[in-house]
Parts: C-alpha cells; structure tokens; sequence
C-alpha cells in the first residue's frame, strides 16, 4: 500500500472530534500570503498563482515526528549532473535530520547507500516522492529515472539540468554527437592527448561499452548524441528550476510535501514551477533601467561597474529581460549578469532567442533613430563570445534548435 493510501486510510478512519495525537499534530501557523509585489512561489506552467512565497524558516516547525500514516519513501538522484543540486539540498541546514524524521531515504547516491537493485526490488508506487537532479545523457541515467518514474507516486524534476538541460546540453552543440566528444576529450584535449600519445603511441585507448575482464564481462553506460531534459524522458510533476535552486525553493517543495503528509493538505497542480514568480527576473532586480543604447559589450571586469545602474545599461549582457524571477536577483546584486538559470518566464517558449531580441532592441538601429550602420551593429555583436553558448548557457535541452548538425548530415 502506498504511503498515500496509508495516509487516506488512516484519514479516513480517524473519528472526527478525537484531538490529534501531539506527535502527528499539525504545529504549523497557515502561511501568510505574500504581498503581491514580492511575488508567487508556487506558479503553474499557465502562470497561475496557487500559492504564496514562504520564508524558508518556517520549515522546521513543520516536521514534528514521523507523519500520522507512518514514514513516507524518498529517493534523491543525479542523472548528468554535477553535485551542486544534491548540496543544495543540504541548504536547509540542520533541518535536513528532521527530513529524516518524516522520510525514509531509499535512495540518495551522494549521501545514502541505496542500489538499483534494491529500488528495482520496491513495489510500484511505493516511493511517495523522487527528487531527481541533472540532464538524461547517457543509457544509466535514461533507465534510472525511468526506474524512479515505474516506483514513485510524485517525480520532482530539480534543478536546470534536469528543467532544461543546463549546462550537459550544451554538448548538443557539438555535431558528431557522441563520438566527436569522445575522439575530442580523449585525443585532443592536451593533457590527455599527451598521455594517450606517451603511452598508447598509435593506437590512442578509447572507452568501450563492453569489456570481458576475467572476472565477466564490464559495462558501461553508452552516451547518448542528444542530452535531454528529465521530461523528455519521462512523465514530471513538479519543476524545481535553478542552477542549483535557492533555499526558499527547497524549503517550499520540501513542506509541501510536508503538509500533504502531516496535515492532508492538497499538493499543488501537476506540472506547477516551484520558486518562481509571475515577473521577469528584471522586475525583482534592484538596478536603475535607463535603456542607454549599447554601443559597445564588455564583461564585468573590464569596467567599473556602477552598483545601481543597470548592467546592460552599462552593455554588460544580463538575460534578466528573458528570465523568470524567483532567485531575487542575486547575480546581479553581486555585479555579475543574470545567466538565466531559472528559465523563461511563462509566456516566452525560447529564452536565448528571447533575450537576444532585448539586447537586439537595445542597439541604435530603429528606423527614426538610424545612428548606427549595420558594420557596426555586427562588430558590436561579434564581441559576444559564443554567443550560442551564452544565450542558451541553461536551456539548449528544451530549446527549439536543441543540437547542431553538420551540413554532411551527421548529427
Ligand atoms: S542545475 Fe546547476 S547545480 Fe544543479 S546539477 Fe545542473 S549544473 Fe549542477
Ligand atoms: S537587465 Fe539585468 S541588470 Fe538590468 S534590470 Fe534586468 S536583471 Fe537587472
Ligand atoms: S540572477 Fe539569473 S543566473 Fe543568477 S541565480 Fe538568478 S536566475 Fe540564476
């Protein structure tokens, strides 16, 4: 039985004027809803409001004990991640021993023992929630979450590279696929170029798939050509977006979660974006917006940055225009660019394209205002580097051209 039909039942079944057991007691106070101008935390995909922001504080009044129907099953895991959503997960400090209290963790690679066969060995709907970090890019990856999808009730789609690709798909560039990453990271980056070159003369040692040691045959995952996003690969619940998301987006997911299990309160709208607002990060950023023409792009360090004026005020490229709030800013607060790790906002499908319109308005090029000859306009833009990279640095896996080709028709 599911930890959700454990807990219908045991709702079911409790009589109706008995005072709560202390330890299953609801202790939380009802959270306060937001002022409207600090924004949403919950948001469906439509970018209607369902809830309000909740200050991460809050959480630890909320775990009091094991939930009423017993503990839930909780699995975390990275797919092509790097690590840092799994710490951001430790974000909420100490009150991480009291997820425990509420959660059995059946799975969490980089904190917790937990095999695949001991997954694969779960009934079917018997993990209440899988909090799943990073891109799909290899056949491991593709069958683990897969696994998690078969064995889990809610599946939470974590972080940018699992939203949108992140930074993994950006791979997708590269137009041999597969095999050009592996010739290129093997052969021809330096250090390992070199050693290929000291000690396999010749014949440069590639990974295989398959290798027959004495001991039986060795496998590993094979890489895909394309990185997808989690949702391209299975079915998603929840979108938790950010590189890595802020504490106030854990805390959130975490006591909803919590209040479903102690107090029965209904979860969000499948498919809901949590941490995000209704506005553009620009609307969240404390700068002054004069919007000077850019006549020139620089990077931070190449001036002075003025503290209140807007960066691309000063042609420091922000992708605060194309990217939804939620983070408060806090790149552009430290003087650095908003790289859109949040995503787009609702009504924008392709966030590169998106932000090089803005930018692109930005440049003195209107017909009552033609100050600048189109040379210039393509000298300006040349000085973005990778200019792909730069405008889809999260989201190549969920945008419209998601990956190069070669003109001979590889991939
Ligand atoms: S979203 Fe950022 S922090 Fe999370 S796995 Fe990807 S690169 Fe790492
Ligand atoms: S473009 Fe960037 S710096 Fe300017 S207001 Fe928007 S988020 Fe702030
Ligand atoms: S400012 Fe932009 S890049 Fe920085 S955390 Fe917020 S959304 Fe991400």
């Amino acid at each position: 039985m599911s930890f959700f039909d454990r807990f219908r039942k045991n709702k079911a079944a409790e009589p109706k004027k008995e005072e709560p057991k202390k330890a299953a007691a609801p202790v939380s106070k009802a959270p306060a809803p937001a002022p409207k101008e600090e924004g949403q935390c919950w948001t469906k995909t439509d970018a209607t409001v369902q809830a309000a922001l909740l200050p991460a504080a809050e959480l630890g009044e909320l775990l009091p004990g094991a939930p009423p129907g017993g503990k839930f099953n909780l699995a975390i895991y990275w797919a092509a991640a790097c690590g840092g959503c799994d710490v951001s997960i430790l974000d909420i400090n100490e009150r991480i021993l009291t997820v425990g209290d509420m959660a059995n963790i059946v799975m969490w690679p980089i904190a917790a023992d937990g095999k695949e066969h001991d997954i694969a060995e779960m009934e079917d709907g018997s993990i209440t929630v899988s909090i799943i970090s990073g891109a799909v890019r290899n056949t491991e990856n593709e069958h683990m979450v897969k696994l998690l999808r078969q064995k889990s009730v809610i599946v939470v789609s974590y972080g940018s590279c699992a939203c949108f690709g992140g930074s993994p798909a950006l791979a997708n560039l590269v137009p041999g696929g597969a095999k050009e990453l592996l010739d290129y990271a093997y052969t021809k980056v330096p250090t390992t170029a070199n050693f290929q070159a000291d000690y396999h003369k010749g014949a440069p040692v590639m990974p295989q798939n398959k290798y027959g040691a004495p001991e039986g045959e060795l496998t590993l995952p094979v890489l895909f050509d394309t990185v997808k996003t989690l949702d391209q690969v299975i079915d998603v619940d929840y979108y938790v977006p950010g590189c890595p998301p802020m504490q106030e987006s854990i805390s959130y997911m975490l006591k909803a979660v919590a209040d479903f299990a102690y107090n029965g309160v209904a979860l969000p709208p499948k498919g809901t974006n949590i941490g995000v607002v209704t506005k553009t990060l620009c609307e969240q950023c404390h700068r002054r917006k004069e919007y000077r023409r850019i006549t020139k792009i620089v990077e931070p360090h190449e001036i002075d940055v003025d503290p209140e004026l807007c960066l691309m005020d000063q042609g420091i490229l922000c992708l605060g225009p194309a990217t939804v709030g939620g983070c408060n800013a806090k790149c552009t607060k430290a003087g650095q660019p908003c790289r859109g790790c949040y995503g787009p906002t609702a009504a924008v499908q392709e966030q590169g394209a998106s932000a090089l319109t803005a930018i692109a308005s930005l440049f003195p090029v209107l017909d009552d205002d033609a100050t600048m000859e189109e040379g210039k306009i393509i000298d300006i833009m040349s000085t973005v580097k990778d200019p792909l990279g730069y405008f889809y640095a999260f989201t190549m896996g969920k945008s419209l051209i998601k990956r190069s080709v070669s003109e001979k028709g590889g991939k």
